[in-house]
């Protein structure tokens, strides 16, 4: 039987073949941030612009059903709440809800601030190397106006949204393009969600789900969902950032 050998010299301060110093080589990760409810404090002002549509349209829905549904794609939510209504799905009335439904927000977006650490957290990552993106099931229009409150440099920072793929949250399509479009596999990103529909989006992409209660779901619900890890708010992940192997 031929014997075995380490591949190269043995580290003379350490003294470990050199073959176990691979095993510090580590795959590049990645963070992958759901927009409203994560980076920005907007999820009530969408779940205020949907009920708004809703009651435009003749349609009588507590708003707490509503609230639900948020961060999912546009398209189900009011395919959903029309189905739970017995009101009839048609493309017109989808389409006509989900204009209002942006003209509302847009009216309300003077009360969308960031989160608490928001800009902290981005900021961080960069300096950091750590690549990031965005993934939301929003529009870009709308998710820029969002996006601009946080006041960081977006300009080498990958924006997926609604009209980049076919299927918004939870299926797992925004998060994949987002991390195609770092280059780097997304079995070794972290994707940042408050809502159910971002950890099961993340399961399905095989990505490893961090929570945030940011956007009103609770702590048990998100990891019934498959978040590996719930925080606070981003001020709070990055307190914790280390725990995520992401160095300082
Ligand atoms: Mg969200």
């Amino acid at each position: 039987m031929p014997k075995l050998r380490p591949t190269a010299a043995a580290n003379p301060r350490t003294k470990r073949p050199a073959a176990f110093a691979s095993c510090r080589v580590s795959l590049q990760t990645a963070f992958l941030f759901d927009l409203d409810g994560t980076l920005v404090d907007s999820v009530y002002q969408h779940v205020l612009a949907w009920h708004e549509a809703l009651t435009a349209e003749g349609i009588e829905l507590s708003i707490w059903r509503i609230h639900r549904r948020i961060g999912m794609s546009g398209g189900l939510l009011t395919n959903m709440l029309l189905r739970e209504t017995g009101l009839e799905i048609e493309p017109a009335r989808i389409e006509r809800l989900q204009r209002l439904h942006s003209e509302a927000y847009k009216r309300r977006l003077d009360e969308v601030r960031p989160l608490p650490g928001a800009a902290e957290l981005l900021s961080f990552l960069t300096s950091a190397r750590i690549p990031w993106a965005v993934a939301t099931s929003g529009r870009l229009e709308t998710a820029n106006l969002a996006l601009a409150k946080i006041g960081i440099d977006l300009s080498n920072v990958p924006i997926i949204t609604r009209d980049q793929v076919r299927f918004a949250k939870p299926d797992p399509d925004l998060f994949i393009a987002a991390a195609e479009s770092l280059g780097i596999d997304i079995a070794a990103t972290f994707v940042v969600g408050d809502s159910v529909w971002d950890m099961l989006a993340a399961q399905r992409a095989r990505a490893l789900g961090i929570g945030l209660l940011s956007g009103g779901y609770g702590l048990d619900e998100l990891e019934r969902a498959g978040a590996y890890r719930v925080f606070d708010d981003p001020a709070h992940l990055l307190q914790h950032i280390d725990e995520l192997g992401a160095r300082r």
